[in-house]
């Protein structure tokens, strides 16, 4: 193992801790200025299709990189971290940004290019312990409560981002750009099920892989997406008097 870069490796994860902590207290104060908190005085703006697509094709490829250069031996739980990585990613990257009404709306160059080093910083992060530092995975890790309760999370997470995103969509017809109040399901008790999916669904990750590298991407998930709720919540009750007033936030009855 490359002593050098285990190093580096370990800093960016103590980097990416201390990163989180400052988004999250920032974000409180200025909404990061995409989507509907999209506003002028940032910049150089890109379509909002085409910053997706740039954004999110890094976390797949660079797995597929560092799978393949990667030390440790090929069995099925390393597998299936890989699986569920992809299963995300590659919708996240290649179908997601196909799906959005109204791509041609547009968000900053600089939005873009901090969600960029984000997603490459992490999936360099996650592949190469994944698939070098970690040493590898036993196959009895498959009936590790740790592994069995993280996937459950990963999946049901997994499910409710898709279907809260698939939601979302379906409010606007094509060409039309303005909101309506999401109703439904998990819509009737939170502002943003979609939110609350992602965030389940990484610390499901950082449970069935045990890492700190998990840790730090659930961490960070957590940190970007708690303050966005808080704002897309206020947004609503700000933009529709009719809005719900029993609808939380984020987490079901609590916030
Ligand atoms: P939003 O909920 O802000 O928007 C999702 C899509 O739905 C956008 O196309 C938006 O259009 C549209 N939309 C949202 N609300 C309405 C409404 N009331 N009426 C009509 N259309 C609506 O999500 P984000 O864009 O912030 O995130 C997209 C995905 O990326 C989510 O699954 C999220 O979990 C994930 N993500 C993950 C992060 C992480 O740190 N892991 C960070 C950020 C996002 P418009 O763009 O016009 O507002």
């Amino acid at each position: 193992m490359p002593m050098n870069e285990a190093k580096l490796h370990y800093y960016l994860i103590i980097a990416g801790f201390a990163a989180a902590a400052v988004v999250f207290i920032t974000l409180f104060f200025v909404s990061a200025p995409y989507g509907k908190h999209a506003r002028r005085g940032w910049g150089p703006m890109v379509p909002n299709k085409l910053a997706w697509i740039l954004m999110e094709t890094p976390p797949p490829l660079f797995f597929v990189l560092y799978f393949f250069i990667g030390s440790v031996e090929i069995n099925l739980p390393v597998i299936l971290f890989f699986g569920m990585w992809q299963a995300h990613y590659v919708h996240r990257a290649f179908i997601y940004p196909f799906t959005i009404r109204n791509g041609h709306k547009k968000m900053p160059l600089v939005v873009m290019l901090m969600g960029m080093a984000f997603n490459i910083g992490n999936a360099y992060v996650n592949g190469r312990y994944l698939f070098t530092f970690s040493g590898g995975y036993p196959d009895t890790w498959l009936k590790d409560p740790r592994f069995i309760i993280g996937l459950i999370l990963f999946v049901v997470g997994f499910i409710i981002n898709r279907w809260a995103d698939s939601v979302l969509r379906g409010l606007r017809r094509r060409g039309e750009k303005g909101y309506r109040i999401p109703r439904g399901g998990l819509f009737n008790r939170i502002s943003c099920p979609n939110y609350f999916g992602e965030i389940i669904e990484w610390i499901g990750w950082a449970v069935a892989t045990w890492s700190l590298a998990g840790l730090a991407f659930a961490v960070w998930t957590f940190a970007n997406l708690v303050p966005r709720a808080r704002s897309h919540h206020s947004w609503y009750h700000s933009h529709f008097p009719e809005y719900p007033p029993e609808r939380n936030a984020l987490i079901p009855w609590f916030w």
